[in-house]
């Protein structure tokens, strides 16, 4: 099955059981004071948990652009690193606003996933929540005895609120959760550990499809939980890890989501991607595939890299694959900007925001690596006019501020100016550096006087609008 079988079967099965498919809402939040992007489906319905807003309708579908970069879900330093954590992935959902709860959720998610899309029950793992005592929530009990019709007892696993209590953010709605495992190992692999071990546990082929949440609660800003107005259902299923499922692979990396990036970075780089976890170049090719998606998608809803707020966190998504391609795959030429166009192809049929604006996302990005292909090049001189300065002094260690300064003023990456200085037998002074940066992270927060405010109605309550940049000033990517 292709992803985009795969996707449609989804939006299909959910229509046949009354749900109403909806458009993804854009990746970059413009009206909500305590988030930047969509970090996941419900970001768009939230006004409907709360009772704000009445539902367009009872029940809802759809594949929502997710970016986790900063925030509460933030997996930013795993891309590229592990095979199933992405900057923007899709999320496929289906809602129930006040209409059918855990029962019927479950029993949905197990149809699909079973006996549409045929995957063998024996790979299947599910956990439902624990309870935890500080909070006075009660074990899921209900969900746990829906469970046991469809799946063995002994697949049903117990989470803590960490896994199994699903929260947005700071503050908004939440509620116990029940997960769907899926477990891809060779037999061979399985018979000398069991999947339950290795559910929650970082296993790259063990790994966490879909989260099935009952909205009971909304956290308020105090950090208390006041019970929502009624029970709705919002689930969350990665689609690149669907694919990688049902395309039988061990990365989403090797799905038809990423392969057709894949083959451009190597035409364009002459380098091969062997899919080993460690090694740079491989990684540094993930980087790209991933990130370039991230990039073109803001862009695409009009969120432009900039010097504040979400265009800030889109620069250095865009700046860090430019740093990683430079220092892995020897591509000191814009690059960047020519996967757009395979994107577009494989994205823009199903996603006409990326067909139409493909033009302006090229040119936005090429511009961007000119000009931070620049930096990097104007910082390259620095850094070696630091290193000579250094050695004449008979000293060994890159002196923090200097190597800061190349840092915040320049833009130029401080892993860079590592890799450089221990090529030269330097090291950078590492604790000094970690001081500067901790010192800059006090200045921002304080710049931002930063609060966290209860959910509120916008239409009825402008005022209570604290612009975007509140609750995630502490972002900081490399
Ligand atoms: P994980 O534990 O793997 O980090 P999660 O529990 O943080 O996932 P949820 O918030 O429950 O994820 O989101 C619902 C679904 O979205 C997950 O079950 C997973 O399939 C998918 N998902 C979550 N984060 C990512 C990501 N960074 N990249 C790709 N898919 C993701
Ligand atoms: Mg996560
Ligand atoms: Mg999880
Ligand atoms: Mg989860």
């Amino acid at each position: 099955m292709t992803s985009q079988e795969i996707r449609q079967k989804f939006l299909d099965y959910f229509k046949s059981k009354g749900h109403l498919i909806v458009p993804s809402a854009p990746i970059v939040l413009k009206d909500d004071p305590t988030l930047m992007f969509s970090n996941s489906g419900m970001t768009q319905f939230k006004d409907f948990f709360l009772g704000y807003k009445t539902p367009t309708a009872p029940r809802i579908a759809d594949t929502q652009k997710c970016l986790r970069v900063s925030g509460k879900h933030n997996d930013l330093d795993d891309v590229g690193r592990d095979t199933y954590h992405h900057t923007m992935f899709e999320m496929l959902g289906n809602w129930s606003f006040g209409d059918y709860f855990k029962k019927e959720a479950i029993a949905f998610a197990w149809e699909l996933l079973t006996e549409v899309y045929g995957i063998p029950k024996e790979n299947l793992y599910v956990t439902i929540f624990e309870g935890d005592a500080s909070e006075n929530l009660d074990r899921d009990q209900d969900a746990y005895d829906f469970w046991k019709s469809h799946i063995s007892e002994d697949r049903i696993i117990n989470g803590n609120k960490k896994d199994n209590f699903w929260e947005m953010g700071e503050s908004g709605p939440c509620g116990p959760c029940s997960e769907i495992h899926v477990d891809l190992r060779t037999p061979e692999e399985k018979a000398k550990v069991s999947g339950l071990e290795l559910v929650n546990n970082d296993h790259p082929q063990v790994v966490e499809v879909w989260n099935l949440v009952f909205m009971e609660f909304n956290r308020k800003a105090d950090k208390s939980l006041e019970k929502l107005p009624a029970q709705h259902v919002d689930t969350g299923m990665g689609f690149e890890r669907l694919c990688m499922a049902l395309q039988g692979k061990s990365s989403n990396y090797d799905t038809d989501v990423f392969t057709p990036l894949i083959a451009k970075v190597e035409e364009l780089s002459g380098k091969k991607y062997t899919g080993i976890l460690e090694d740079e170049k491989d990684i540094a090719i993930r980087v790209v595939v991933d990130h370039i998606r991230a990039v073109s998608f803001a862009i695409a809803d009009g969120q432009l890299p900039s010097n504040g707020g979400a265009g800030y966190v889109i620069r250095r998504i865009l700046r860090r694959g430019i740093s990683y391609s430079y220092r892995f795959l020897g591509m000191k030429e814009p690059f960047l900007y020519k996967l757009v166009a395979v994107l577009q192809e494989q994205m823009g049929p199903f996603f006409p925001e990326l067909e139409k604006q493909g033009k302006l996302v090229a040119e936005v990005i090429k511009s961007e690596e000119d000009s931070f292909l620049k930096t990097i090049e104007n910082g390259l001189i620095r850094v070696e006019k630091l290193i000579q300065q250094t050695i004449a002094n008979n000293q060994k260690v890159l002196p923090s501020e200097e190597v800061f300064e190349l840092y915040d003023t320049y833009g130029f990456p401080d892993d860079l100016t590592r890799i450089i200085a221990e090529e030269k037998g330097l090291t950078i002074d590492e604790e000094g550096f970690k001081a500067e940066m901790e010192k800059q992270k006090l200045r921002s927060k304080a710049d931002s006087a930063q609060k966290v405010y209860d959910w509120v109605n916008l239409e009825s309550k402008p005022e209570t609008f604290v612009g975007y940049d509140q609750t995630e000033s502490e972002t900081y990517i490399t």
